[in-house]
């Protein structure tokens, strides 16, 4: 019989595990500080657990933790984790740091099931979801590098890497509330972003589970056919829905939303594009970050000049819309956004 993973238990059950083992139900709260908050690799880890005590937990148990197999480091400081899962599948990671903040970018899905012509994970067909462990585990793994090289912790999470974290619901909320929590890193979860292709139900489902994190929208276009080419599956999900699924969020949560855009070269490069942004923008209260484009390949999708990027911001400050242009990082490891699994 396959021994089950520790960390799928909760508190609770693993307290049980030891009270119908004739121990303590304290032991369980000191295991469970182990495998999360010290981030036992093994529970030969476990030093003020007796030796008895881990044999019994490893006769029962696996800890599936992730193994970083593989880092890089840019010239601008970015790191990118090549992450190996229990499995052998592989996942990648990166920390960002810049003069007031060190953010992790960790992935929520071993590939992507859908298709954002833009992006490298997009080519990867989506194999597993991943456990809430091993978000967090990339996590805790980022922000030891963060210690090591910075001299300080994580600052900031975006659940933006590889994989919709909306369709890996379950997971992605119990690995933030592993974060978040006293017993795991302690984050506040005004630090966390979770970063959606744009799925409108999954979005009131947000706000019904009223969470305190923030949200990003991938949108890339406020025009329903510029949006349909980039980003196919939204066909599905018009921009109506998309629009109404937001201020149902900005009701229930009072919190604006952040809308991440890449201008292309020939795409959405355009004065009407700007014009339909803006128009988007006055639905509820947001922001607008530009993000610099790191092509893929040689294809249609191109960073797109100064001056289209110029136009964006001034037009949407002329408008009151507040605006930030990100520069990419990480360009000379694939670790940039978009590349994400272009190599590996
Ligand atoms: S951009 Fe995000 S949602 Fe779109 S294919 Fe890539 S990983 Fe998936």
């Amino acid at each position: 019989m396959s021994k089950k993973d520790i960390r799928a238990l909760t508190k609770d059950q693993l307290r049980d595990f030891f009270v119908s083992q004739g121990d303590k139900a304290f032991r369980g709260n000191q295991v469970y500080e182990w495998l999360w908050s010290k981030s036992a690799h093994s529970f030969a880890d476990m030093t003020n657990i007796s030796k008895q005590t881990r044999d019994q937990l490893e006769e029962n148990f696996v800890i599936n933790h992730i193994k970083v197999d593989n880092m890089q480091r840019s010239k601008d400081g970015t790191v990118k984790n090549a992450v190996k899962l229990h499995d052998g599948l592989i996942v990648e990671s990166v920390l960002i740091p810049t003069e007031s903040r060190t953010t992790a970018c960790v992935s929520s899905q071993v590939g992507c099931s859908l298709d954002c012509e833009f992006c490298a994970t997009a080519r990867l067909k989506r194999m597993r979801n991943l456990n809430a462990d091993e978000i967090y585990d990339q996590v805790a793994a980022i922000n030891q590098e963060s210690l090591h090289y910075y001299n300080h912790k994580l600052s900031n999470i975006v659940y933006m890497g590889m994989g919709e974290p909306l369709m890996n619901y379950n997971n992605v909320m119990k690995s933030i509330e592993m974060i978040t929590s006293e017993e795991g890193l302690g984050m506040s979860p005004k630090r966390i972003t979770v970063s959606t292709s744009g799925l409108p139900k999954m979005i009131k489902k947000l706000a019904d589970d009223e969470v305190k994190f923030n949200l990003a929208v991938s949108l890339h276009s406020a025009i329903e056919d510029t949006r349909n080419k980039i980003m196919p599956f939204s066909k599905n999900f018009p921009l109506t829905d998309l629009r109404e699924s937001l201020e149902y969020w900005y009701e229930k949560t009072q919190s604006r939303v952040t809308y991440e855009y890449v201008v292309w070269r020939d795409i959405n490069d355009k004065q009407e594009d700007i014009n339909a942004l803006v128009q988007f923008c006055s639905y509820i209260p947001c922001k607008v970050n530009l993000i610099e484009y790191n092509p893929i390949d040689d294809g249609e999708y191109q960073q797109a000049s100064n001056k289209a990027i110029d136009d964006y911001v001034y037009t949407l400050e002329k408008n009151g819309i507040v605006v930030n242009v990100r520069r990419s990082r990480g360009k000379d490891i694939d670790a940039a956004c978009g590349q994400l699994a272009n190599k590996s």
